[in-house]
């Protein structure tokens, strides 16, 4: 019964379409709406400071982030839209703040969850603990030594984690390449590929036994194998990304690098490609192969941005109207009621962590701040350098260097809590600036090794330009470089305790294992001799904070510019 009114039903429709003379010809094309974000890395609460906020285009900043903000405005995102899938281009974890990272980012991966993600690529900070534990976040179970601190027990992602280049050892597979998802009847392959020059900055241990091969050539196989199963609609979660010159979240002022070369060399079957790792905003227009516009696009980072692409797919073809497509990245403001779901998992995790989060560990006087002058040397830099100097004395440490990716945030006065504003620095601020649990290590170096050290800070590229990684160094350490003078021979006048260096001379220096191991370019590192270890950053960094309470912004003399 119900059957035959349908019928008469639809044949009502019917008819009634025929003769409408407005009625247009059905749609010869669905519309498949994608979200999605990276380096996410556990911002369970609204970032604080210049990482919870996004710059327009005309240089001002708006505050953006936080997971329950984030599920408003995915859900408002899918609700505007028939069909649409979540995903995330990688390091949703990692370097995390304490309230999802005190929980090996359990919460983090049950807000993706929440959040309906269908896929997320493998970032290198999903590696931080090593394979065994990313296995862990995808399949569930307790930590091995922490156990279930979070809730009774963990379940695991409901959607793969992707790696098409992540290989074990003899070659075989490490993690899933591609995944397919269905939206509105279309089948979408998306595949995943992280950056092959990974083991760069992850610790050697942690990815032992893996490899990490070509992006291209990851994706171009992959894609080809989509080809051959039939999915036209293919996309990439690229876990690289470039550096821009500035502009707004939906500028293209890009310094082509990495991923512009992947993008302009990948399959012409890929219809979007989705970066990260590089923190930027931009939403870009990139030629493939074949000469058609795909988009390549990023959403800075910690939640502030979602990327938006909008595509029209042929009912017949199944693949994507390229020329159709339209992308935007999404400010993820806070202006937005918080999504119930999302802030009771949040409220969750910052309550069972705040006990310890909360803890004062020392005092500032006013604001440090990472940011560095043309000198390179920043504020909360030298205060890092000098608390990993005082931490490994007993190792006879003479000078410290760190490395200034692993300073996250800034230490500020008015602090992150609320009803702070005191100058008082807790235990989770401190774990804010330095999440990365790094263990220190003292070296033996000779003078002409820490000039090869200080030389490798400034590093050419394929591409001709020249990445420079400023070390934040200890009050013990003094040098000059030039602008003029060419990479290599950039560096001179080094005092270690105010007495020039000699080649020859000895010296012992301590860095975390980070870059002891070559982290960031440091290779001259991996040189070192009679190798001794210290404790955690972290806990140098704290132990200093409460040995020197209402601590200043040391003088800025230790390394001097010249043109
Ligand atoms: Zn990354």
């Amino acid at each position: 019964m119900r059957a035959i009114t349908t019928v008469v039903a639809a044949a009502v429709i019917m008819v009634g379409l025929a003769s409408s003379p407005a009625a247009a010809a059905p749609s010869s094309t669905t519309d498949v709406r994608l979200i999605a974000f990276n380096d996410f890395h556990g911002n369970l609460q609204p970032p604080a400071g210049s990482s919870g906020r996004v710059t327009l285009p005309d240089g001002t900043s708006v505050n953006a982030g936080g997971g329950a903000y984030l599920a408003t405005h995915v859900k408002q995102l899918r609700a505007q839209v028939r069909n649409s899938v979540v995903l995330s281009a990688g390091d949703n974890v990692g370097a995390s703040p304490l309230d999802s990272a005190l929980f090996h980012d359990e919460p983090t991966m049950d807000l993706l969850n929440e959040l309906g993600v269908s896929a997320s690529v493998i970032g290198n900070h999903e590696l931080d603990e090593g394979y065994r534990e990313l296995q862990r976040m995808q399949f569930g179970g307790c930590h091995p030594t922490d156990g279930c601190q979070f809730h009774s027990s963990y379940p695991g992602v409901k959607f793969p984690l992707l790696g098409a280049n992540i290989t074990f050892d003899n070659g075989l597979p490490a993690a899933l390449p591609f995944t397919v998802t269905v939206s509105g009847g279309v089948p979408i392959g998306v595949i995943g590929v992280t950056l092959k020059d990974l083991p760069l900055v992850v610790t050697p241990e942690a990815i032992k036994g893996l490899k990490f091969g070509d992006e291209v050539k990851a994706i171009n196989q992959t894609s080809r194998l989509l080809d051959v199963l039939g999915i036209k609609t293919q996309v990439v979660l690229l876990h690289q990304g470039d550096n821009t010159e500035g502009g707004g979240p939906d500028d293209c002022r890009t310094v082509p690098g990495a991923a512009t070369a992947i993008a302009k060399a990948a399959s012409p079957s890929v219809d979007v490609i989705f970066t990260g790792h590089s923190h930027q905003q931009y939403n870009c227009v990139i030629d493939d192969p074949a000469g058609n516009p795909r988009t390549v696009i990023q959403g800075a980072s910690f939640g502030r941005l979602l990327s938006v692409v909008d595509l029209k797919v042929d009912k017949h073809t199944r693949d994507v109207v390229r020329s159709a497509t339209t992308a935007h990245n999404e400010i993820v403001t806070r202006d937005v009621t918080p999504d119930p779901a999302a802030k009771a998992l949040v409220d969750e995790a910052t309550t069972k962590a705040a006990p310890i989060a909360n803890k004062p560990v020392g005092s500032i006087t006013t604001d440090l701040v990472r940011a560095q002058p043309p000198s390179g040397e920043s504020a909360l830099g030298d205060v890092i350098a000098d608390a990993q100097l005082a931490s490994t004395a007993s190792n006879s440490a003479q000078i410290a260097m760190t490395n200034p990716g692993g300073i996250r945030t800034d230490l500020t006065f008015a602090g992150s809590a609320a009803g702070e504003g005191d100058g008082v620095v807790t235990y989770g601020e401190a774990f804010a600036v330095q999440p990365f649990s790094n263990i220190m290590q003292t070296m033996t170096l000779t003078g002409a090794q820490l000039k090869t050290v200080l030389e490798q800070q400034w590093q050419p590229k394929p591409d001709g330009s020249v990445q420079v990684n400023m070390l934040q160094i200890s009050s013990t350490l003094h040098y000059t470089w030039s602008q003029a003078a060419p990479v290599g021979s950039k560096v001179s006048n080094i005092t270690v305790a105010g007495q020039p260096v000699t080649d020859a001379a000895t010296y012992r220096v301590s860095v975390n294992n980070f870059i002891a191991a070559g982290g960031d370019g440091f290779a001259e590192l991996k040189n070192g001799t009679d190798i001794a270890g210290g404790p955690v950053d972290l806990d140098a960094f704290t132990s200093y904070l409460t040995a020197n309470p209402n601590l200043a912004p040391p003088a800025a003399d230790r390394i001097t510019v010249a043109p």
